[in-house]
């Protein structure tokens, strides 16, 4: 069976001894660690909602290589449906966790790298794209988590690659009969230490000279040469200090965690090589990742977190005894505008998709609307946790611990004091569900995940038929009666 269950991902990972780091310390045990945890337990409950008769249509399709039935996450878009599918398996994942579901990454570099191997092996008689065939089948029976990693460190972002200490982008320092030695390293991977494989795709577009750097591949977790540094910040802290978890924000998955990989000296086998050295396709994998990935994460993803946040905001209301009050109504129908554009850019996105390239069978949103949906979400993500804000009020911010409830000194001033229109401890405990949203990491996670902005201007100005629209205006100013 091509589909795994939650324990039997559990154990693979158990396995695992990747070099992993937090807060200055050694992590021994993946599961021992209340940060790697969190990443294991959100990636499980996926696994859960896979093997759930109830959304086996959103979470499982049916592999064009195998015509077995295999996790959507590793499934190669063969059509529109299949996008329409994959934007509901990103919603769902982000309303049943709060954060990430750690197999969006690495699946939505798949199209990618499926799309561009083919168009390589077509153009130069390369081998790339039966490699990637072979690693997908082998992927898609065993069920592997696949984490993706796109952004290199990038140093001084004036300066090309060349131009500055040579490690600040991933590339080739030796090539041998048997496989490519590659150093540098990539940052912000999410839930790499916890994944089986990490996907690695050119963050740069290659220019002739920088042949080094067109790389893509593929290796498995914890190989030689191979260290991870996972992201530590005060959510870390409380997550590794608080025993009782149930006062966490999100209590079972925490935050979106990602980390910094080192790859020093790390072998790869030619096997697991899906570019080398072409740096005329480099763009093309990058854009065809980066539109994949802005429909999903900007237009369904984020989405997810959204109707979480917009939930809580209206239970917060409620609470504070002002489910009848016109702002707030008015508010939180912003809030869904906001919300609802973003799934219809992406939506669309879906459904202006197509075949790219042709004869490659791979389906690819459209690119626009994909961009617009991401667009929309920066700008919008910072309004919805600017006005769930608003409307809680200041206790998210200020609230006291919900341990003060147990507290026998001071637990009658609390449950009377926070207490509103509902019980002070049901009140505090969406407040701090809130807090986890808006005074958090998720602003900046939200805009800057899959490229801030200007990523997504410079797309859409780019592809953008501006010249069709001055034909238009011309034709029409200058009609002739
Ligand atoms: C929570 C989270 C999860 C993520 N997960 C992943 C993941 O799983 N895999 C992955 O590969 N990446 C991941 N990313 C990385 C994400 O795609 C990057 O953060 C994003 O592309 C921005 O890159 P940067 O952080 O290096 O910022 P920068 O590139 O430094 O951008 C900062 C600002 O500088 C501007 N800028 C940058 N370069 C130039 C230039 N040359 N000229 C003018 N302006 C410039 C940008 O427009 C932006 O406004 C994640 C990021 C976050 C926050």
């Amino acid at each position: 069976m091509a589909i795994k269950t939650e324990k039997e991902y559990r154990e693979r990972i158990d396995k695992l001894r990747p070099k992993l780091f937090f807060g200055g310390k050694k992590v021994e045990r993946l599961n021992d660690h209340p940060i790697s945890k969190g990443v294991i337990d959100a990636t499980a409950r996926v696994y859960e909602l896979t093997t759930d008769p109830e959304y086996a249509d959103t979470m499982t399709a049916i592999s064009h290589l195998t015509g077995e039935p295999i996790s959507r996450a590793l499934h190669i878009h063969q059509s529109k449906e299949d996008l329409f599918k994959r934007l509901d398996m990103a919603r769902l994942g982000s309303q049943k966790l709060g954060t990430c579901n750690y197999r969006c990454p690495g699946n939505e570099m798949l199209p990618s790298l499926a799309a561009t191997t083919w168009e390589i092996d077509h153009d130069k008689g390369t081998e790339y794209h039966q490699r990637f065939n072979d690693y997908m089948r082998y992927a898609q029976e065993n069920d592997l988590v696949v984490s993706g990693s796109v952004t290199d460190p990038k140093g001084d972002r004036s300066k090309r690659p060349l131009e500055q200490d040579p490690d600040f982008y991933v590339h080739v320092v030796e090539k041998k009969a048997d496989g490519i030695v590659v150093n540098g390293a990539k940052q912000h991977a999410t839930g790499a230490y916890a994944a089986d494989e990490t996907l690695v795709l050119p963050g740069i577009s290659s220019k002739k000279g920088e042949e080094d750097y067109a790389l893509a591949f593929v290796i498995p977790n914890g190989s030689p040469g191979v260290t991870y540094i996972g992201q530590y910040n005060s959510f870390s802290v409380e997550r590794e200090y608080e025993k009782e978890t149930r006062v966490l924000g999100n209590p079972i998955y925490g935050q979106r965690e990602t980390c910094l990989i080192v790859f020093d000296h790390v072998f790869v086998p030619w096997d697991r090589v899906f570019m080398c050295g072409e740096v005329e396709y480099t763009q093309k994998f990058i854009t065809r990742f980066a539109k994949t990935h802005r429909m999903n994460c900007g237009g369904a993803c984020k989405v997810g977190f959204m109707d979480l946040i917009i939930g809580a905001t209206k239970l917060m209301a409620e609470y504070n005894g002002l489910s009848k009050a016109s702002h707030i109504a008015q508010k939180i129908t912003r809030m869904l505008q906001l919300n609802d554009t973003s799934l219809a850019c992406a939506t669309a996105a879906a459904y202006f998709g197509k075949e790219e390239p042709e004869g490659s069978g791979v389906f690819m949103p459209d690119e626009t609307m994909g961009n617009i949906a991401k667009l929309n979400t920066n700008d919008g993500f910072w309004e919805v946790i600017a006005l769930a804000g608003d409307i809680a009020g200041g206790i998210p911010a200020t609230m006291p611990s919900e341990k003060e409830l147990d507290n026998p000194e001071i637990k009658d001033y609390v449950a009377k004091y926070l207490k509103a229109a509902a019980p002070a401890d049901q009140r505090m405990r969406i407040a701090r569900f809130l807090q986890n949203w808006v005074a958090g990491l998720h602003g900046i996670g939200t805009y800057q995940g899959s490229g801030p902005s200007q990523s997504q201007y410079v797309s859409i100005y780019r592809i953008a038929d501006l010249e069709s629209k001055k034909k238009m205006a011309l034709d029409l100013a200058n009609a002739i009666g």
